[in-house]
């Protein structure tokens, strides 16, 4: 039952307020032409010794490690209390939903596969190591990047099928725009090419990209409020032990953040908006303090992303004090008129403290739940949905960021 939910939409009730979900089949739904390859997407968690343990040896491991944590716990000071505090109250919905998965037999058989779904034995593609990927960081910070541009490569027969056609013998229709500083969109209904300095970019239909350093986001705020957006996923380069240990990307401290204009991205209609957040306490009480009200943004619930392995076996102990096997999402909203106008009936109420599990994919790469907040999304549909600090792109959303198109690198791609 659960399996066949997986299968259909890449999302699996597990119970009212748990799901599964298998991001490369989520991200699927924006391409036509290639697909995300999940032997590239699940670049951890498949190939370890501990994925392949059995949940009973997993358990025994994590009974090791719960006694080097309560050796810490007696050492934490007043800020980690309160971290321990906020952990305690949210462990037993991620208990429960844990649970429910390890229950969930047939979905664990699926889960097991997740990496070489679609692919032949043997076949599944590496990501090769030779052919580095760009870094649009160092681009976008030479001066002549005002002058680097993408070629987007349209295939003539999406016209025709746009146009009601049959599909003609292909010919290629090329437009070459700025990369950097520039709204990049792809309006049509099929994914396509783009080629930028001999590497290949697959961008999704009806898909967009605004490549640009923080300094210049105010180029993104809509010239007019009713072109704003109603849900705004922002995933902060925050400052943290890990980020700047393996140094994947720039971060940033935390006042910086302060001066994102949440507010004249929001459309006329409101905005539901998704922040992704550490565990870190120091964070969350600037959040709550000053990052929420200086955006105009009012808190409405939380939800959280517990990792699990390719056996089903959470990431890490649940309990162990830095490095917890779940993020969270704050959601709340932004400009929303009708709560005021007491009309907030309208909209659905989010649920509190719901869980989604998935396996994760590369370094800090979020799965794609967008799409599962729409419910939640003021304004008329189809939203008008942006992700700030993006690295990759979806069908129908506006990425945003210095490097929003990391992840379209065809290396990740395969063709249908
Ligand atoms: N949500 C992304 C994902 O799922 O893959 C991860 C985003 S990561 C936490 C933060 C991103 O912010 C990185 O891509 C980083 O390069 C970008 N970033 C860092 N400093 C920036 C700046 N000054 N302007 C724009 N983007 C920046």
């Amino acid at each position: 039952m659960e399996e066949n939910q997986l299968m259909e939409s890449g999302v699996s009730e597990l119970n009212s307020n748990a799901f599964f979900i298998d991001p490369v089949r989520i991200l699927n739904r924006s391409y036509t032409r290639f697909r995300v390859s999940p032997s590239t997407y699940y670049s951890r968690f498949f190939d370890s010794l501990n994925s392949a343990q059995s949940p009973k040896a997993s358990e025994d491991s994590r009974k090791g490690k719960r006694k080097r944590k309560k050796k810490k716990i007696q050492s934490l000071n007043e800020r980690e209390q309160i971290a321990d505090r906020r952990h305690q109250e949210v462990k037993p919905f991620l208990l429960k939903a844990h649970e429910a998965l390890l229950k969930a037999t047939d979905l664990l058989k699926v889960l097991r596969n997740l990496r070489n779904d679609g692919c032949a034995v043997g076949e599944c593609k590496e990501l090769s190591q030779e052919s580095s990927e760009l870094s649009f960081m160092d681009l976008g910070g030479v001066w002549q990047a005002p002058l680097c541009e993408i070629v987007l490569n349209y295939q003539q027969d999406d016209k025709t099928l746009q146009n009601g056609g049959s599909p003609l013998a292909q010919s290629i229709e090329q437009k070459v725009t700025p990369v950097f500083n520039n709204l990049v969109a792809n309006e049509g209904s099929y994914d396509i090419e783009a080629e930028l300095f001999n590497h290949k970019y697959i961008i999704p239909k009806r898909s967009c990209f605004y490549m640009c350093d923080m300094q210049q986001i105010d180029s993104l705020i809509p010239a007019g409020s009713d072109c704003g957006f109603n849900l705004i996923v922002i995933d902060p380069p925050w400052e943290n032990g890990s980020a700047r240990q393996k140094v994947r990307y720039p971060t940033l401290p935390n006042r910086y953040f302060l001066s994102l204009p949440v507010k004249q991205l929001c459309h006329t209609s409101g905005a539901l908006v998704a922040l992704w957040v550490t565990n870190r306490e120091k964070l969350r009480d600037f959040v709550e303090n000053d990052l929420f009200p200086k955006w105009g943004v009012t808190y409405a619930a939380s939800f959280y992303w517990l990792k699990v392995k390719a056996n089903g076996m959470l990431t890490g102990e649940l309990d162990l004090f830095h490095h917890r096997p779940y993020e969270c999402l704050l959601l709340g909203y932004c400009g929303r008129k009708d709560t005021h106008s007491g009309n907030s009936t309208r909209l659905n109420p989010i649920p509190d403290n719901r869980v989604f599990i998935s396996v994760p994919g590369d370094y800090s790469r979020k799965p794609p739940i967008g799409e599962l907040l729409l419910d939640y999304v003021p304004g008329s549909m189809p939203a008008r949905c942006v992700e700030l600090f993006a690295r990759e792109m979806i069908a129908g959303w506006t990425s945003w960021g210095n490097e929003p198109l990391h992840f379209q690198d065809s290396r990740y791609f395969a063709e249908s």
